[in-house]
């Protein structure tokens, strides 16, 4: 498959240390994503700083950092026709107060900072932001 066709997410430490992991892999499987690679790790300040290095002039950077390297972390990439879209469908608005119901940000997120999963938001940073994690010989 095309790798347009490709998405990549995090399920982020509030969920899994909320036990949030299974449930949202159900979700995500349930709406016929395949996934292509996962990982189950944390990341280090200095790891999370890089992975979100875009958003390095936004006033929530430093807080971000911190929480994304609190806890363990699930890394995917994931396949579908139109993956990009279709996944920041499922998981709602970054504001799980805004997030529509049924979306995994409405059933799982704590708060618009620790809102449970990441979506990429194009098909070029779901290229980057898979590369960050997998190496080509582990994107099956
Ligand atoms: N974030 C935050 N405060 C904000 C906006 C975003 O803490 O006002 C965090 C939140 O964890 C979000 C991440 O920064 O998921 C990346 O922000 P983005 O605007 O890219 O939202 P997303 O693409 O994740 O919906
Ligand atoms: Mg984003």
């Amino acid at each position: 498959m095309n790798v347009t066709n490709r998405t990549f997410t995090m399920i982020k430490p509030d969920a899994t240390s909320a036990g949030h992991t299974g449930a949202i892999l159900d979700k995500i499987i349930k709406a016929g994503f395949r996934i292509v690679a996962m990982k189950y790790t944390r990341l280090t300040p200095e790891e999370a700083g890089r992975f979100y290095a875009i958003h390095r002039e936004r006033p929530f950077y430093n807080d971000l950092i911190k929480y994304m390297s609190s806890g363990n972390i699930v890394a995917a990439i994931l396949e579908k026709d139109n993956a990009v879209d279709d996944f920041r469908k499922l998981i709602g608005a970054t504001d799980p107060a805004k997030a529509e119901p049924g979306t995994i940000r409405n059933l799982f997120a704590k708060s618009i900072d620790a809102n449970a999963v990441h979506g990429s938001d194009s098909n070029e940073n779901a290229a980057i932001e898979g590369a960050f994690f997998f190496s080509a010989l582990e994107m099956h």
